[in-house]
């Protein structure tokens, strides 16, 4: 008996079953008892003077009449059950489900499930019960579910798996923390999270599940930084402080204060023996490339090698140039390393990283796979991309390295979520903008007013400047999108034509195809570029003054945000035409907001309060963790109590050695060894 058994110990689960449990990410009876259902069927017999209309309850009677099936049409058809209940007879009606008929008997009871019409008096039946309902639960669980796995198939393994572990299951929150927050112990929240007897145990078993859920997150940042601060993990880099003042120095502009205290919070970080793992938040335009440069130049000082990570190969390419730029007079060796990068270049190399004669790479995520050796990583920058997760930090740890780590993003995450979001992390912010920045003049215009804006376009080209119009990828199907990107590319060259070149990149198109436009845009040989893929956009250009986004109604705020940060890079005012019609309410507030904000952190916060937590956190781009009953919004003073209860037992235990420890030791050393899994 255990939770860590894998569901092969449960009767009636062989092979064929375990594997389609997995499809549900299911192979542990632990996982199976802790998978709960997202909501309830009530199957408790309403009376029905009590029932709201709408309402979906339980009718328990007497079949008076036999059921009849009525056809219409080849497929449809529906079935008329008479139910006596109490006084009064009730109409059910099942729709095309012929096949129940045989379920009933006149003259037998039936229960079933539906819909209530309070005003016809009628039911629209849903589901036919067992009508020795006496001992079954009057709340049904529904659990998520796929083509593999059926709702009556997990409800009996949790069943059977309850059955087994219920007298022997630990705890993994402590006694003493259930004490003070009155939370049931894990046996019950299983019980009532699955097979309630009543809403008052449902709803008390959710209360502790939330607890728990965060408790356990919490605990798993706890052990990361724990394994953080232990300087066995770490490095120091006692980097040479005179010549980092000398790369400063040949700047063509003055450090802003923000990008001064960042470099010194690295800085302090790097020259300390203990890991460190921290996030470089800062608007688009603020200037964290030059900050990332000056660290990695500094753990170059101390002869270590640093590593830049960028999402796309185009982006690799211009750092890369940046940086060959900003280090000419400067004793580093520099390297570009992509997937594209030919077998022949490739191999001086990878020996450079080897013998360590390469002090700075740059590049995409074949940075760090496996037949990449580095002499002496000190440091690794990823810009733009997700954290850098246990995963890939456990893949340069095989390899002996224990490189410090700067994550960069441009997309701030709202500070009441960043507890939750990078707890792990310690966070350096850049809150201000370089001087004399101009301002990014927003506007959004419905698509019959795309005329007005167009003179805009117009005046901007004359004068020099480019364009990009971006299109999101909205259809169901990629082939009409890129129907649509076309006729929108045919149009605007149509509109203005002998004013520019256009040209249009998408998302379909072959890596080099890209990049040729993308080169062909950043040396002005295209004046509009209409794009459908945002990534790549990454780029900076620093003559392209208007952001035309079509449908922006379909992008988050900070997906937005950050396209909008791809102009006003340069001296001249920049643009920023939303062109969208959205069809409500908070689509509307959500493109006013746009064209009110243009800080990323107040932007940040509105997505927030208009999208709501569960949206954020279900976006797979925004890195935030997902949570399977806690809402990290509407349970806000729950994941407090939960990251401040997690920190307290951590500071008091750091390993956790009391016996009462166990079972939460055992659940961290498990997720630790699954998200160690090299990907
Ligand atoms: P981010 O990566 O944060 O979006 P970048 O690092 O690309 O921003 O910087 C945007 C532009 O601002 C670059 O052209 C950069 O050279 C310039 N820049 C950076 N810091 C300053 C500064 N302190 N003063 C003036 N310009 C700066
Ligand atoms: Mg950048």
């Amino acid at each position: 008996m255990g939770l860590m058994d894998p569901l092969t110990e449960l009767p009636g689960v062989g092979p064929k079953r375990a594997e389609q449990l997995a499809t549900l990410g299911l192979t542990r009876v632990g996982e199976l008892l802790f998978y709960f259902p997202f909501r309830y069927d009530d199957l408790q017999v309403k009376d029905l003077a009590e029932a709201a209309d709408q309402e979906k309850i339980t009718l328990k009677g007497v079949v008076v009449a036999p059921p009849v099936v009525t056809r219409f049409g080849a497929r449809k058809n529906r079935l008329n059950l008479k139910l006596q209940v109490a006084h009064a007879v009730v109409l059910v009606t099942f729709f095309n489900q012929p096949w129940l008929k045989d379920k009933f008997e006149e003259g037998t009871e039936a229960a079933v499930y539906g819909k209530w019409d309070a005003k016809r008096h009628t039911m629209t039946g849903m589901k036919v019960l067992a009508t020795q309902t006496a001992d079954a639960p009057s709340l049904a669980g529904i659990y998520p579910v796929n083509k593999h796995v059926r709702q009556s198939t997990l409800v009996e393994l949790v069943r059977a798996a309850y059955d087994r572990e219920a007298a022997t299951m630990g705890n993994v929150v402590p006694a003493a923390l259930r004490t003070r927050f009155r939370l049931l112990p894990d046996a019950a929240i299983v019980h009532g999270m699955h097979f309630p007897e009543s809403s008052a145990e449902a709803k008390a078993a959710r209360r502790s599940a939330i607890f728990r859920e965060f408790f356990l997150f919490e605990c798993q940042i706890q052990a990361l930084r724990e394994d953080n601060a232990s300087p066995a993990n770490g490095l120091a880099i006692p980097y040479d402080n005179t010549a980092l003042r000398a790369l400063i120095q040949t700047l063509p502009f003055e450090l802003t204060a923000a990008q001064k205290r960042v470099v010194n919070e690295i800085c302090a970080d790097m020259r300390a023996p203990q890991h460190m793992n921290r996030l470089l938040q800062g608007d688009v335009g603020s200037g964290k490339t030059i900050v990332a440069a000056i660290v990695m130049y500094a753990a170059i000082t101390a002869r270590y090698q640093a590593a830049l990570m960028v999402p796309t190969e185009v982006l690799a390419e211009q750092h890369f140039a940046k940086l060959t730029q900003l280090f000419a007079d400067f004793p580093v060796e520099l390297a570009l390393l992509t997937g594209s990068t030919s077998a022949a270049a490739r191999r001086p190399i990878l020996a450079g990283l080897k013998t360590g004669a390469i002090d700075l790479v740059i590049g995409t995520h074949a940075l760090i796979q496996k037949a990449v050796d580095y002499a002496n990583l000190g440091l690794v920058v990823i810009d733009e991309q997700h954290r850098f997760g246990v995963n890939q930090r456990r893949v340069l740890q095989e390899k002996g390295l224990r490189p410090d780590l700067l994550a960069m993003t441009a997309t701030p995450i709202p500070r009441t979520l960043a507890i939750t979001a990078y707890g792990e992390m310690d966070v350096s912010n850049i809150t201000e903008l370089p001087k004399g920045r101009q301002p990014i003049t927003t506007t959004w215009v419905r698509k019959n007013q795309l005329g007005g804006a167009m003179s805009r376009v117009r005046s901007e080209l004359a004068a020099g400047h480019q364009v990009f119009a971006i299109t999101p990828l909205i259809a169901e199907s990629e082939k009409i999108d890129l129907q649509n990107a076309e006729q929108l590319s045919e149009q605007l060259s149509q509109a203005l034509a002998g004013q520019a070149k256009v040209a249009l990149l998408h998302g379909q198109m072959k890596p080099a195809e890209k990049e040729a436009i993308m080169r062909a845009f950043a040396a002005n040989e295209i004046q509009l570029l209409v794009s459908t893929t945002v990534v790549e956009v990454g780029v900076d250009v620093p003559n392209a003054t208007v952001m035309m986004i079509f449908d922006a109604d379909r992008f988050g705020l900070a997906q937005l945000h950050q396209l909008r940060g791809r102009v006003g890079r340069g001296q001249a005012a920049a643009y920023c035409i939303l062109i969208a019609d959205p069809k409500n309410e908070t689509g509307v507030a959500r493109m006013e907001t746009m064209v009110q904000t243009t800080d990323g952190f107040k932007l940040a916060e509105k997505d927030l309060a208009l999208r709501g937590a569960g949206d954020i956190f279900g976006d797979k781009q925004s890195g935030l963790p997902e949570f399977k009953v806690a809402d990290p919004v509407a349970d806000y003073p729950t994941l407090t109590a939960a990251q401040q209860s997690a920190a307290a037992l951590f500071k008091q235990d750091p390993t956790l050695s009391a016996a009462e420890y166990g079972p939460l030791r055992a659940y961290l050393a498990l997720r630790q060894q699954e998200t160690g899994q090299l990907d």
